[in-house]
Formats: structure tokens, C-alpha cells, sequence
């Protein structure tokens, strides 16, 4: 089982991923835990020169470094994993690259999503939990976490805008693979809506 978490900055994602792998460890289950940028120790390497690096990287380099990083991190540890019948938590995977390079980057949806299938040979979530987050309140979180703002977290409302839209425009074409959820309930309503979606699957 490959569950994906998505949603603007700020959203909680990981939060979600580690109240889940808490879960489903406590049931027995073995779990990879995982995220996009930086899976693999080359991963790491590409997060750094994409969010931090002074230099200037334009976008259709930018979202080969995230498929460079997916195509790294599929191979060498969610395929092996998901073999093993381990089920997979990954925040962040091909929605986002569609959202952030296809829409706010204006690369075109189509295109960015076939290169992802092209780096991961096709490899698809079986669930995407959506966090779903005003970009302004997600922005604030951030602020207020970490106290800073990474190069993209930077860029403009609509920027952000676009991709939320975009987020909740593919979760409408693929009602069955997502799950949508408010990201400004309390942590633990939203962790109650994720077991059961995924006990749901489990108990398929
Ligand atoms: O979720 P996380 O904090 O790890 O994401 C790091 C940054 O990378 C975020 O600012 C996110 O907007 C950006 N990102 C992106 N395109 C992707 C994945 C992440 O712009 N495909």
C-alpha cells in the first residue's frame, strides 16, 4: 500500500505521516516512512540545491531536480519496500511536482505528470490524502514553525494560489485515490479521518 500526502506549505503534512506510521506500527504493520525532496542521501543533496542554493535555477530544471529526486528515491526505497509488502507513507510525491512546477511554475500539468511516470517507471499512489490549507494561513504556520521561508515558500499569494487550486482540481478528477481533508481541523480529528480511510483499504 503507497499512501501520499499533499497540500500547500504549512499544511501539516508531517505531522499526519508520523500520528499514521505511530498507527500503523502499533498495529504490527511494517512502514517505510519517507518525503519528497530528500528520500535518499542524493535526495538530500538535490533539496539543498533546490530550496536553499543561491543560484539561479530555472523551472524546467527545477522539476527535473524533483524527478531526479523521485526517480532516486522510488527505485532505491519505495519499490523495494512496497515488494517486501511494506506499506509506504511518503509526504509529498507527483501531486505536488503537477501543483507546484506544472501550475504555479507554469510547465503544464500533462507534462510534468508524464515525467514523473517516466522517472518512477509509473508508479502510482493507492491513496493521496489531501491537506487542504488557505496559502495565507499556511504561510503563517510556517512563519511561525520555523521561522523562516525557504525559496519557494517565498513566492507570491497567487503563486500558492494556483497550486491549492490545482491540489483540489486533481482530488476532483481522482475521487477514489484521494482523500480531502480540512488541514485547520485539530490534529487528532484529522488523524481519526486518515485510519479510517486507510483501515478501510487495509481491510479491503
Ligand atoms: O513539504 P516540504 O517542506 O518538504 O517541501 C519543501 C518545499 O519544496 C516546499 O516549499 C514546497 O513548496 C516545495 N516543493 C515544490 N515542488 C515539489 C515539492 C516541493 O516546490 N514538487
Amino acid at each position: 500500500l503507497f499512501i501520499t500526502f499533499e497540500g500547500g506549505d504549512g499544511a501539516g503534512k508531517s505531522t499526519q505521516v508520523a500520528l499514521l506510521t505511530e498507527y500503523l506500527r502499533g498495529r504490527g504493520l511494517e512502514v517505510l516512512h519517507t518525503r519528497e525532496p530528500g528520500g535518499t542521501e542524493l535526495g538530500l543533496a538535490l533539496r539543498e540545491a533546490v530550496l536553499h542554493s543561491k543560484n539561479e535555477i530555472v523551472p524546467r530544471a527545477e522539476a527535473l531536480i524533483y524527478a531526479a529526486d523521485r526517480a532516486n528515491n522510488i527505485a532505491t526505497r519505495v519499490r523495494p519496500a512496497l515488494e517486501r509488502g511494506e506499506i509506504v507513507l511518503q509526504d509529498r510525491y507527483l501531486d505536488s511536482s503537477v501543483a507546484y512546477q506544472g501550475s504555479g511554475r507554469d510547465l503544464g500539468a500533462d507534462e510534468i505528470r508524464d515525467l514523473s511516470l517516466w522517472a518512477t517507471d509509473g508508479v502510482l499512489p493507492d491513496i493521496t490524502v489531501l491537506l487542504d490549507i488557505d496559502p495565507v494561513e499556511g504561510r503563517a504556520r510556517v512563519t511561525a514553525q520555523r521561522g523562516g521561508l525557504d525559496r519557494l515558500e517565498a513566492e507570491g499569494r497567487e503563486f500558492h494560489e494556483r497550486v491549492r487550486a490545482t491540489f483540489l482540481a486533481l482530488a476532483e478528477a481522482e475521487p477514489q485515490r484521494f482523500l480531502v481533508v480540512d488541514a485547520t481541523l485539530a490534529p487528532e480529528v484529522i488523524a481519526a479521518q486518515v485510519r479510517a480511510r486507510v483501515d478501510a483499504a487495509l481491510a479491503a
